[in-house]
């Protein structure tokens, strides 16, 4: 094993189908360059999943050559919603449909399961973590930054002095359901958006594929009465080509995008005057697109956050770096951080 410090730390990201594991060594060095994948098995269950877990931690460590005896603690990320330090909600949750994982301790499952500490986040804070450590490496401590991720739904993550903000429920970061002003965002005669979480109006309900699936491609489709997607009969399929037509300039979608983007400055101008963070990122789908139309869309959600004159010298907007790998390397950096000092955790109680 190559590692500066002769210890190490695995990170796990457990999604829907797949973990993705990797290594992070005393120094920060990661030991994997890309994903390293297994199957998570969530739907057959937590015992099946846990023990899913445990494989993907073997996997990595034989596929670096690195002794588990080295291992100090595991980083875990799920998607949520889940408490603070990993159980799962009492209503399950998307992933975790199955009725034996209401109210499940995973991080705890895990942590007997292994005999090593872990330290759990969900799944967008652990992004949010990656992010903000790449861009500021061991300045991290000194900054602050929010993560904006548009995917099915739009998760989020705040990251204040180096530290995700995890909330007393765990709840801190729920970026998606912040409910934004819709004056001036929505067209004549469009309908309130209304969100799954029931609130109408949220940053999630115009920035994300339900969003268009649900509230902004029905109404634009009355607006362009012979476009193409009107004969697509499942909407979920429509929507998914929104992105698409976008790239290609199609004047219904750039409609759609023009909204997501107004959407998603609004939220960055609530979090100016709340964090007041140096640095936005934005990820997911829409800013996995061709250059020309990201740059269009970029520009957008700019133009539609509100920053005062100083902030606008010390912030910027970025993109959330190599988003598939984030969330396992984002649960390594919080575990170093948490079991690395407990010296400080200690003194500071
Ligand atoms: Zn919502």
């Amino acid at each position: 094993m190559d590692t500066a410090s002769g210890w190490v730390i695995v990170g796990i990201d457990n999604g829907g189908t797949s973990n993705n594991a990797t290594v992070l060594d005393g120094s920060g060095r990661f030991l994997v360059d890309g994903l390293v994948e297994t199957p998570s098995r969530v739907t057959e269950g937590p015992e099946v999943a846990v023990d899913a877990m445990a494989s993907a931690l073997d996997n990595v460590l034989e596929l670096t050559g690195v002794p588990l005896e080295t291992v100090r603690g595991v980083g875990l990320d799920t998607p949520g919603p889940a408490s603070a330090d990993g159980v799962i909600s009492s209503k399950g949750s998307t992933n975790f449909a199955q009725p034996a994982w209401r109210g499940f301790d995973v991080r705890g499952a895990l942590e007997a399961r292994l005999g090593l500490p872990v330290v759990y986040n969900n799944d967008a804070n652990a992004a949010a973590l990656y992010a903000h450590h790449v861009r500021f490496g061991d300045a991290a401590a000194g900054h602050s930054s929010i993560s904006v991720i548009v995917g099915t739904g739009l998760d989020g993550g705040v990251v204040e002095s180096g530290r995700v903000v995890k909330g007393a429920a765990g709840m801190a970061g729920e970026l998606g359901h912040v409910q934004i002003p819709m004056h001036g965002l929505l067209a004549e005669g469009q309908p309130r958006p209304v969100c799954n979480c029931g609130f109408v109006g949220d940053a999630e309900s115009i920035a994300s594929l339900t969003g268009i699936e649900r509230n902004l491609l029905p109404y634009w489709l009355t607006r362009f009465e012979d476009h193409e997607l009107r004969v697509v009969g499942d909407r979920k399929q429509a929507a998914k080509q929104v992105r698409a037509l976008g790239e290609r300039e199609d004047p219904l979608a750039l409609h759609i995008f023009e909204q997501q983007a107004m959407a998603i400055g609004r939220l960055f101008t609530i979090a100016a005057n709340f964090t007041d963070p140096d640095t936005y990122f934005l990820g997911g789908g829409v800013v996995h697109t061709a250059p020309k139309f990201r740059q269009w869309f970029l520009a957008k959600v700019r133009e539609h956050t509100a920053l005062r004159e100083e902030q606008q010298r010390v912030a910027t907007l970025a993109l959330v770096p190599d988003l598939d790998m984030a969330g396992a390397r984002g649960a390594a950096i919080a575990a170093m951080d948490a079991l690395q000092a407990p010296v400080r955790a200690r003194t500071s109680l």
